[in-house]
């Protein structure tokens, strides 16, 4: 019965992800006409360190990471970003995910296939693009499965499988949390459900698809999830990366 109930929800909630995006779409210039206006571009590689994804200067990030992560556990192997979470990717986020502005989510998460498509550390034969859940209670109060939209369109520009392999139970979401606390939280609500969901991901390319990335906690719980179904790598592909403030006042 719970289930039932789970599930027909779940329904409703891809019903109006669809709704979203037309009645949004109404409201707000079309998403390439916004970032033309800002002048916004998405970062190079070299731009971000590819082990953490934070931001850095020439030479600061190797293969090993860089200051703010080498000897880390970061449970992904490598991380593509689109940019910093900063205006105005920032806004066009938050946008996405509690406005409903659903052709934003999916112009970014294009964005980000390419960025992907550019990547030479992905075999796209070998790709399954995975988004990281919400809660199906916040995903209906919220009306849109962001994580969802923008890793649908990752999945068409990379012609590969998107699976819903990850499940999560209801819990504050990581932005209303004290930042010490986000980790362990992140630790006991991921994958505590989890679902393989008849998906053998053994020597496959995994693509972890997250909005931002900001302590990292939630997407080395996912990976830690999946690690064990021996998969060839695990990258964690986001909008933007949070940088600590301390490393944004320096870049200041
Ligand atoms: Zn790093």
């Amino acid at each position: 019965m719970a289930v039932n109930f789970r599930r027909a929800i779940a329904r409703t909630a891809q019903e109006l992800d669809q709704l979203a995006g037309f009645w949004i779409g109404r409201l707000r210039p079309g998403p390439s006409e916004a970032v033309e206006q800002a002048g916004w571009r998405a970062d190079r590689p070299d731009a971000y360190c590819s082990r953490c994804g934070s931001s850095v200067g020439p030479g600061e990030a190797t293969i090993t990471g860089c200051g703010h992560c080498r000897g880390q556990t970061v449970g992904t192997d490598r991380i593509v970003r689109l940019g910093a979470y900063e205006a105005p990717l920032r806004d066009w986020v938050k946008g996405v995910k509690y406005e409903r502005w659903g052709p934003m989510g999916a112009y970014l998460g294009h964005r980000l296939g390419e960025a992907l498509s550019a990547s030479e550390e992905i075999d796209r034969e070998r790709a399954v693009v995975i988004p990281i859940p919400m809660p199906w209670t916040r995903r209906v109060f919220r009306g849109i499965d962001h994580t969802a939209v923008i890793a649908r369109a990752v999945a068409k520009v990379l012609d590969a499988p998107l699976a819903k392999v990850l499940a999560r139970r209801p819990g504050l979401p990581q932005t209303q949390l004290p930042r010490a606390d986000r980790r362990r939280n992140a630790h006991r609500g991921m994958g505590q459900r989890f679902r393989p969901g008849g998906w053998p991901l053994e020597d496959l390319d995994l693509i972890l698809i997250d909005d931002v990335r900001t302590t990292g906690s939630t997407l080395r719980a996912a990976a830690r999830r999946l690690r064990p179904l021996r998969p060839r790598m695990i990258l964690g592909a986001v909008i933007a990366v949070a940088d600590e403030p301390a490393r944004r006042g320096r870049a200041e």
